[in-house]
């Protein structure tokens, strides 16, 4: 059947429709039922279920579910080992030094934190937003944008049933037209409609860029005589050289499971560096290894983390709607939290889109949203971390974290020597061309403690229809092997954390490959190549990770 054919979309009409599921987009589901349970809302998931795409530590600051459900303390929530310890190490080849507590400013303290599977919380703010009448379509991926003079007036979730070469499998369903009188994009790091509105809309106009991290973590279950419930424990330095930023994390909860992780911030410069193999050599330093002895490694995944902060905040608003979360970019990176401030936005704009649909407005820029946040708790926690991650970049780790650490205790006492800094080149720019660095040699995988690509791909219960048109665009092949492999030495091969892109060789040349079945939806790959010539959008709805409760 060819598309002139076919019938047109279904469209349905809501006061609200909210793109993803995650802590941002629940809460602003759940607040605006709050506010006015008459009005409609929807919620659009990719995941094949709610919590199924979330990856996160995660030791969060309950502060904004306090303010959503004030009642959660008293309810069975997946909410249940508070945090009891708290130590930092930073990391030498074979030792390491723990910084006391009392160096560190008092918002690093997790005291009165709590200890989770980020996903298994969406999984509950999931069930108290339909108890509320919210509708949520999990299996949906909001794929197009769309506009009415100018404003945007919802979103197209993506056909199902097409094939790689366009024409429609059997049991092919077109997309669905989601309309409201605003919608909020709740998407998450990197979110690919998110990036289409900032561009058109110019919302990045007078910010810094945008800076990420890729987040690569496992889960374990390991043995009882290990597991301290409570326990969360931070390192930076080793494996990593001075002038890569980036660090792990290792939190203790429920019934012997440790959450185990490592992030590099994607401004690295060398090519041939692997995120994934440095988390892998991370778990091998003699402070860290004992933990995972006789324990079973049961998931795995990765999810790129916004950097930017109170800089790099795009303009949170546009006609007929808002961005919210990550989407935006909330995370406070010395404290490695965003969730909380996720779930502070969404509630934030719930209230501003609530009070505008009282007056009878829509599809206008919800302009009191924006002027609101900078004075809000979320402007607060960012503003006094704001030189954290550019002093880092600038002055490599050692040099860096301590000059941040100086400002984030000065900026508690009220004041900056250092103004506002800037974080300079947005990450895609940073690479060197390989000939100038030096490569790496990764040590084997054991299998036991450390794994390769594709078994812990395995982990994460990838799954993508197979015959469908491919979702990572690649917009000019030629520039892709006569500059990311002659130039760069083909670093997609050594970012991607699961093995999606490769370069073999041919009859004497190279071929790149895109194994896109493997996506774990991370989106480094549109974030750090040097030619931003790789565009990540979403595939299939359902398709991607599944994970359990990470
Ligand atoms: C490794 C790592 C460790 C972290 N540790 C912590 C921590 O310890 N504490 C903490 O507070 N924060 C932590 N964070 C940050 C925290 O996870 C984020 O700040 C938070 O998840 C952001 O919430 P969000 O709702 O904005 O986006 P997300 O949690 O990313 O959720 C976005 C949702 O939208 C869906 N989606 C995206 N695009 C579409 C689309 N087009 N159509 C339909 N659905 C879509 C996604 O599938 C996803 O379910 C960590 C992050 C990482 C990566
Ligand atoms: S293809 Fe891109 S988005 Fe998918 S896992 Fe690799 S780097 Fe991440």
């Amino acid at each position: 059947m060819n598309t002139s054919q076919l019938p047109p979309r279904e469209a349905m009409e809501f006061d609200t429709v909210i793109v993803g599921a995650g802590p941002a987009g629940l809460a602003a589901a759940i607040r605006l039922k709050q506010l006015a349970p008459a009005k409609t809302v929807v919620v659009v998931e990719k995941g094949s279920e709610v919590g199924a795409h979330i990856l996160s530590g995660a030791v969060i600051d309950p502060i904004g579910l306090d303010r959503l459900i004030p009642e959660w303390r008293g309810e069975q929530t997946p909410i249940k080992t508070p945090v009891k310890a708290d130590r930092f190490y930073v990391l030498g080849s074979s030792g390491g030094l723990r910084l006391p507590t009392a160096l560190m400013p008092p918002l690093m303290s997790n005291h009165g934190n709590f200890i989770v599977s980020l996903g298994d919380v969406c999984r509950y703010l999931g069930r108290k937003a339909e108890a509320l009448g919210v509708e949520i379509y999990p299996g949906f991926a909001a794929v197009e944008v769309l506009f009415e003079n100018d404003a945007v007036a919802g979103i197209a979730t993506g056909d199902m049933g097409l094939a790689k070469d366009g024409h429609h499998k059997a049991g092919f369903a077109p997309g669905m037209e989601l309309r409201g009188k605003y919608t909020l994009f709740a998407e998450g790091a990197r979110g690919s409609l998110s990036k289409v509105l900032i561009q058109r809309f110019g919302l990045n106009r007078d910010r810094e860029p945008q800076k990420f991290g890729i987040g690569l973590k496992e889960l374990w279950q390991v043995a009882p005589d290990k597991h301290r419930s409570g326990l969360v424990q931070h390192t930076l330095g080793w494996p990593l050289d001075n002038r890569t930023g980036g660090g792990s994390f290792l939190y203790h909860f429920d019934d012997n499971l440790v959450a185990v992780g490592f992030v590099v911030h994607l401004n690295y410069r060398n090519p041939y560096l692997s995120p994934f193999e440095e988390f892998q050599r991370f778990k091998t330093h003699p402070l860290i290894r004992d933990t995972f002895d006789g324990g079973k490694r049961i998931c795995y995944g990765a999810r790129a983390i916004t950097e930017g902060g109170w800089q790099s905040v795009p303009k949170l608003v546009f006609p007929g709607g808002a961005l919210i979360g990550c989407a935006a970019g909330f995370v406070n990176v010395p404290r490695i939290k965003g969730s909380h401030n996720a779930m502070l936005s969404g509630i934030l704009a719930a209230e501003h889109v609530a009070a505008a649909l009282a007056e009878g407005r829509g599809n206008d820029e919800l302009s009191s949203y924006e002027r609101s946040w900078r004075s809000s708790p979320i402007g607060h926690d960012l503003w006094r971390v704001r030189n954290a991650k550019p002093l880092w970049s600038t002055f490599g780790t050692w040099g860096g974290v301590a000059l941040g650490t100086l400002d984030m205790w000065t900026n508690t006492l009220g004041f900056s020597l250092f103004g506002t800094r800037k974080h300079g080149k947005p990450d895609f720019a940073t690479l060197e061309p390989a000939a100038k660095c030096r490569p790496i040699a990764y040590p084997k995988p054991d299998g036991r403690l450390t794994f390769d690509r594709s078994s812990s791909v395995y982990l994460s219960n990838t799954n993508h229809e197979e015959d469908q048109p491919v979702h990572l665009l690649v917009r000019d092949s030629a520039l892709q092997r006569s500059s990311e492999h002659d130039v760069y030495g083909g670093p997609s091969a050594r970012y991607c954390p699961a093995a999606v892109y490769e370069w073999v060789e041919e009859a004497g040349q190279p071929r790149y490959v895109i194994n896109a079945q493997n996506c774990v939806h991370c989106k480094t790959c549109d974030i750090k190549d040097p030619n931003q010539n790789i565009t990540w959008v979403p595939p299939e709805g359902g398709g991607g990770p599944n994970y359990p409760n990470m």
